[in-house]
């Protein structure tokens, strides 16, 4: 069963059947699935169960149990952090550790939804163009649902990652060039029907599997709203998915309010913080390299000028951080709560810090930050540590100072 009943344009706010679309066929906007608001007051949250992210099964828009593969995502904790929290002068932080997923990021939750609908819609093989999570998830959900991944990424992804990706699919090429013009010729092959849309730009189907990081924060914080959600973004699906599970709980009934939204960005691809500072559009950058590669996206496209708006009505925040900064707090969370994320993946937490420095988010808010990322995946040289003999004084020595 499904609450979804249609496709909805962003633009011109036209409906469309429930079909493979990945655009308005009037006006070339922007799709997303629209939910019967009736169906969804129905469903009894805090009472829900299911394996991986089909326990919201009734929230996402794949109807048939067949094509409903599972490696078991999402169900991810949400831990209080009160040490991380007095660190920023928060006396309410909860982190979203996504970094549990089977392929140990956020994009379980997406491309699980994204093989099912190509799985609903008759295909055999999925593309995604992706340096390096969206690349493991993608191929991971096609390996377990029988159908074939076509991936490309780029020799700057990380060894973890490449190992990965090479050991899901047999169809891995590495491209020359840069991602904008590769993008054009995959998506005109994905025009054409010769392979399903994997990637985050258009496909609606896909979004939707992250609202269920929504629906999971809902129930564990015993069906209340926090005041605040930080998002990482990048393409900024997993900050407009979540954002519409809220706003479809308090269209239903089952929630007052929605959460403020946080856009944690890189300060090399900053966009959506800079339109909102200028209170102007948004530009796209040509970016450099950051450590954070799952949020190094200097051209949002559509779903940018999206973002913006979502954030715009909500009254919603935005910070962009440094390299060093994202060190900094990926070190902090490791040591104060034993928690080892990848820098994409911690790239909420200085921004974060940084609007509660600035007075901007409130220290009695009740705060959720995602953590994206598992720390596993990422490629480092390794630190500096201290050697010692094996002498027994030296032992004494080292475990007792
Ligand atoms: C892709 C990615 C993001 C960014 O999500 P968007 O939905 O593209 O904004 C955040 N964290 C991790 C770990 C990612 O891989
Ligand atoms: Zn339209």
């Amino acid at each position: 069963m499904s609450a979804a009943v249609s496709l909805r344009c962003i633009g011109c706010k036209g409906n469309h059947n429930l079909e493979y679309l990945l655009e308005c066929p009037d006006c070339g906007g922007l799709l997303y699935i629209e939910y019967d608001l009736d169906r969804i007051a129905q469903v009894q949250f805090g009472n829900l169960s299911g394996p991986g992210v089909w326990a919201y099964a009734e929230l996402l828009p794949i109807p048939d149990p067949l094509h409903q593969i599972t490696l078991g995502e999402g169900h991810s904790p949400l831990l209080h952090a009160p040490k991380l929290g007095n660190a920023m002068g928060l006396n309410n932080l909860w982190l979203k550790f996504d970094g549990l997923n089977p392929t140990g990021t956020v994009k379980d939750r997406s491309a699980v939804t994204a093989v099912a609908a190509a799985l609903q819609f008759g295909y055999d093989r999925i593309g995604v163009v992706s340096t390096g999570n969206a690349a493991t998830s993608i191929a991971a959900y096609a390996a377990r649902a029988g159908i074939k991944a076509f991936v490309l990424s780029t020799e700057s992804s990380s060894r973890p990652k490449v190992c990965h990706v090479n050991a899901l699919t047999a169809h891995f090429a590495m491209y020359q060039g840069n991602y904008d013009d590769m993008i054009i010729g995959f998506d005109k092959a994905v025009d054409t029907k010769a392979i399903f849309d994997g990637g985050a730009s258009r496909n609606p189907y896909k979004q939707d599997g992250k609202k269920t990081m929504a629906y999971e924060i809902f129930e564990q914080m015993d069906l209340q709203i926090p005041d605040y959600v930080v998002y990482p973004v990048g393409i900024g699906e997993l900050l407009l998915a979540c954002q519409r599970a809220f706003r479809e709980l308090k269209l239903a009934g089952h929630a007052d309010r929605t959460p403020i939204p946080v856009a944690a960005q890189s300060d090399v691809a900053d966009s959506i913080v800079k339109a909102l500072a200028n209170d102007a559009e948004r530009t796209p950058t040509p970016i450099t390299y950051t450590i954070a590669e799952g949020v190094a996206v200097g051209d949002m496209g559509a779903k940018g000028d999206w973002v913006l708006e979502d954030i715009r009505t909500s009254d919603g925040l935005a910070a962009a951080s440094s390299d060093a900064e994202v060190s900094e707090w990926q070190q902090r969370l490791a040591r104060l709560e034993g928690i080892w994320a990848g820098p994409t993946g911690c790239i909420t937490l200085p921004a974060l810090a940084k609007l509660v420095r600035r007075g901007d988010i409130p220290s009695e808010a009740r705060v959720v930050c995602t953590i994206s990322e598992t720390g596993l995946k990422s490629d480092l040289e390794p630190p500096d540590i201290a050697v010692i003999s094996t002498d027994p004084v030296a032992v004494m020595q080292f475990l007792t100072t």
